[in-house]
C-alpha cells in the first residue's frame, strides 16, 4: 500500500498471544490484530505519539471477547480474572503498570494513568482505588468472564491440556521518532491468586528505550521476567539486527525453559516478532511493508 511522505518512519506491530490456539478461531484473531494495528496506523497518521497509538491497539484487543486480555482473561484457580498491564514510553523511560486487578475493564488505560503518576506499578485493591481517583469506573468482575475462558477453565481444572494463548501487545515507532510498547493479559488460565507473570514487570513483559527499539513478550510469564525478555531483546539491538534480537531473547527464554514469542520494533523502523510456540497471531506495518501472521504461513 502507498504510503503518503510522513507515513514513511511509522512502524506498528501488534500481537494476540502466544501458545496453541482452536483453528476454528484463527480468521477471527488474525482480522483482529490486523484492526488493532490499524487503528494504531491512523492514530499515528494523524499525529498521535507512539504511547498513544499503542495503547489504542491493546485497548482494541482489551475489548475482543477472543483475547485474554480485558473482557474474556483467562480464569485464576478461584474462577475470576485478574488483570496486568503495562506500558512504556522510550522517550522518558516513563514506565507505568497494574498488577492482579480484578474490577476494570481496560487495565491498559490504568497502566497509562499510573505512567503519568509519580508511581511504576500499583496492585490489587490499590490500583483499584487509584482507578477510581483517576475517574476509571469500577466494573463488575463478572462482566470479564465470558463462557470460551469458563470452559477453559473447567478443562484445566480437569486435568485436561487447556489452551493458552491470547495475551495482547503493542509497539510503535511514531513520526517523531518516539518509541513505546504496551501489553494486557489475564495470566495462565488456573494460576494462583495473585500470581502475577511478566507482563507489568519493567524489562520483563515490555521495554522500550529511546535510540534503540520496543519489545513486548508473550508467553509463559515466569521465564520472561527471569530473562528479562523485552529488554534482552532491546538490548540485542545494539549488536544485531532486529530479526536476530528477538530470537536471542526467546532462546534465553528456551534455555530457562520457557516458550512463548516477541515482538519489536527499531529505532529506524525496522519490524520483527519471533515464537517458539506453534502459534502467535500477529500484524505488522511499516515503510518495509505489511502483514499478518498465526501459525507459520503468512496469513495477508
Ligand atoms: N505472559 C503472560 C503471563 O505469564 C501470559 C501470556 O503471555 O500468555 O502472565
Amino acid at each position: 500500500m502507498a504510503l503518503v511522505e510522513h507515513e514513511r518512519s511509522l512502524a506498528v506491530v501488534v500481537h494476540g498471544g502466544a501458545g496453541r490456539v482452536d483453528p476454528a478461531t484463527w480468521d477471527d484473531r488474525v482480522a483482529a490484530v490486523v484492526r488493532a494495528r490499524d487503528a494504531a496506523w491512523s492514530r499515528l497518521a494523524s499525529g498521535a505519539s507512539a504511547l498513544e497509538a499503542a495503547v489504542e491497539a491493546v485497548r482494541r484487543l482489551e475489548d475482543d471477547p477472543l483475547f485474554n486480555a480485558g473482557v474474556g482473561a483467562a480464569l485464576n484457580r478461584e474462577g475470576f480474572a485478574e488483570l496486568d498491564a503495562a506500558v512504556m514510553d522510550g522517550e522518558e523511560r516513563a514506565f507505568g503498570a497494574v498488577a492482579a486487578v480484578r474490577d476494570v475493564r481496560n487495565p491498559v488505560e490504568l497502566a497509562l494513568e499510573v505512567l503519568r503518576s509519580e508511581h511504576v506499578l500499583l496492585a490489587g485493591e490499590g490500583a483499584s482505588r487509584f482507578a477510581r481517583e483517576r475517574g476509571i469506573p469500577a466494573c463488575d468482575p463478572r462482566e470479564l468472564v465470558t463462557e470460551r475462558q469458563r470452559e477453559r477453565w473447567r478443562r484445566a481444572r480437569r486435568g485436561e491440556a487447556a489452551e493458552r494463548s491470547g495475551t495482547v501487545g503493542a509497539v510503535v515507532l511514531d513520526a517523531a521518532g518516539r518509541l513505546a510498547a504496551a501489553s494486557s493479559t489475564g495470566g495462565m488460565v488456573d494460576q494462583r491468586v495473585g500470581r502475577v507473570g511478566d507482563t507489568p514487570l519493567p524489562g520483563a513483559g515490555v521495554y522500550a528505550e529511546a535510540g534503540l527499539g520496543a519489545a513486548t513478550a508473550t508467553g509463559h510469564g515466569e521465564y520472561f521476567a527471569r530473562a528479562l525478555a523485552s529488554w534482552r531483546a532491546v538490548l540485542a539491538l545494539r549488536e544485531r539486527d532486529p530479526d536476530e534480537a528477538v530470537r536471542h531473547a526467546l532462546n534465553e527464554v528456551e534455555r530457562l525453559g520457557g516458550r512463548g514469542g516477541l515482538i519489536l520494533v527499531d529505532a529506524r523502523g525496522r519490524t520483527a516478532w519471533a515464537k517458539t510456540t506453534p502459534e502467535m497471531s500477529v500484524a505488522w506495518r511499516s515503510a518495509e511493508g505489511e502483514g499478518a501472521q498465526i501459525g507459520d504461513e503468512a496469513w495477508v
